[in-house]
């Protein structure tokens, strides 16, 4: 019904598009995209963007997947602080997933919301920065 049934009708029904059109574009296309870019999160950012809290895993930081897979893109704070609900030291910025829990947390609907402090980020970028600089000079 989500998938398909509603993004087909509803531009059908409001703005008059072509029933044909709005269920290649709105259904089709929309789950096809959606999908891509789920996918690119554990692809795209396990190859291309920098690595601030550990630079001995695969995972990245990719603010294009981050952008469009509305904050999953914060993917070497994930795997370095795999508890962290928000899966990003920034709240909100390009993370709208984070903004959603804290939205259903602000009515009762989710709790318990576990996070890094700051300390222990700042701790894990420091040690990252001095095991790669220990390392550029030996
Ligand atoms: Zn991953």
């Amino acid at each position: 019904m989500c998938c398909f049934i509603l993004p087909s009708i509803i531009p059908y029904w409001f703005w008059n598009e072509s029933l044909w059109n709005a269920f290649f574009v709105c259904a089709i296309f929309r789950l096809c995209f959606s999908l891509n870019v789920a996918f690119c999160v554990n692809s795209v950012s396990h190859i291309w963007g920098n690595k601030p809290y550990d630079k001995n895993i695969l995972s990245t930081e990719n603010k294009g997947v981050s952008f469009f897979a509305i904050g999953e893109g914060y993917h070497n704070y994930h795997h370095t602080f795999p508890w962290d609900y928000s899966t990003s030291e920034l709240g909100w910025k390009i993370n709208l997933t984070t903004l959603f829990i804290d939205v259903c947390a602000f009515f009762g609907l989710a709790y318990d919301r576990k996070t890094a402090t700051k300390e222990t980020i700042k701790m894990k970028k420091l040690k990252n920065c001095i095991s790669e600089t220990t390392k550029a000079t030996t």
